[in-house]
């Protein structure tokens, strides 16, 4: 299965070192060390406006990075164009075109890269399988459910064999029901394509289940990091012990 998009050779890591950065005057990202292993599913977890979103587009090239440095295995990337870094990211809001059928959609960034036909045709429909969007594909955007939807944006991200898969609260859009079904695909997902991935969430149970490591961010720091169950038994201070229900 999913011969063409798995690739757990280059699965890589990605390695933080004193990441600083300042909206004009305010300091969101306050000198971040990080390193998240290769294949790793770490959650960043943590307050509203605490800088989950942004320290996740950092990583991904989206802000610039005003001290510190980024790299994703070996690569020093700090400065490197998001095209060029190995990362694909998934937003909550979806980004899909809205003009574009899902099969266009998909077949985007593979186009762009100028990729051959028959490479870009493979690629897609093996992602609409796994995502079971295979019936979907001449559809716009606007003929699917939010769930449909999300597995668009999911799968534009993994026709393009990224390094490194970056979600930003990806179901929270969702309902509660569709919200448990994508959780059990995207734990499949990461299983069967080996990919490191960095989620962004608010939800305790998406965090818990999904996670290898969580990272508590506060204030733009790393407050507390750990396995789940560590965290579970041993939260640092009350933000972490409410977040993960531990009773301390
Ligand atoms: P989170 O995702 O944890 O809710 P964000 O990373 O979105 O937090 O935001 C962290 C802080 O940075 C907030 O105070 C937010 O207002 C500020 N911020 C984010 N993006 C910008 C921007 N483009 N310009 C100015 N301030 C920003
Ligand atoms: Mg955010």
């Amino acid at each position: 299965m999913f011969e063409s998009l798995q690739d757990k050779g280059h699965a890589t890591g990605v390695h933080l070192r004193g990441a600083r950065k300042s909206f004009g005057a305010l300091e969101v990202i306050k000198g971040v060390d990080m390193d998240i292993g290769r294949g790793e599913f770490a959650v960043f977890v943590g307050p509203s406006g605490c800088g989950k979103s942004t320290l996740l587009r950092m990583i991904a090239g989206l802000e610039d990075t005003s001290d510190g440095s980024i790299a994703i295995g070996e690569r020093d990337v700090t400065h490197e164009d998001p095209a060029d870094r190995g990362v694909a990211m998934v937003f909550q809001s979806y980004a899909l075109y809205p003009h574009l059928s899902v099969y266009e959609n998909m077949a985007f960034s593979l186009r762009l890269a100028k990729r051959p036909k028959a490479e870009v045709d493979a690629k897609v429909r093996e992602a609409a399988g796994i995502l079971q969007l295979a019936d979907h594909l001449e559809k716009k955007p606007a003929q699917l459910s939010g769930g449909q939807r999300q597995r668009v944006a999911i799968g534009r991200a993994i026709v393009r064999a990224p390094e490194v898969f970056l979600f930003d609260e990806p179901l929270s859009n969702l309902d509660a029901e569709l919200r448990v079904q994508m959780r059990l695909e995207l734990a499949r997902l990461h299983k069967a394509l080996g990919a490191t991935m960095i989620y962004v969430t608010h939800d305790q149970v998406e965090a818990m289940t999904l996670a290898d490591r969580i990272f508590v961010l506060q204030g733009g720091l790393v407050q507390q990091q750990g396995a789940p169950l560590d965290l579970y038994d041993d939260p640092s201070n009350r933000f972490v012990a409410g977040f993960i229900g531990s009773p301390s």
